[in-house]
């Protein structure tokens, strides 16, 4: 599964420091960053690039 190249890099999960692999599509139109360590997930976004960036714009824990 190649990586795309909108992928921003993306911020080390606030709960568990896992860094996630990308945003992904969680339901039609909606992408969230999932974190596969500690099944958190990201806020939600209309595509992947605003998924990465609402998912960098969280503060750290
Ligand atoms: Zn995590």
């Amino acid at each position: 599964m190649p990586d795309t190249a909108t992928c921003a890099r993306l911020r080390p999960c606030p709960f568990c420091g896992t860094e996630p692999a990308h945003a992904i599509e969680i339901d039609v139109g909606t992408w969230a960053v999932p974190c596969d360590a500690c099944r958190s997930i990201g806020p939600l976004a209309d595509d992947e690039r605003r998924a990465a960036e609402l998912w960098n714009a969280r503060p750290e824990a």
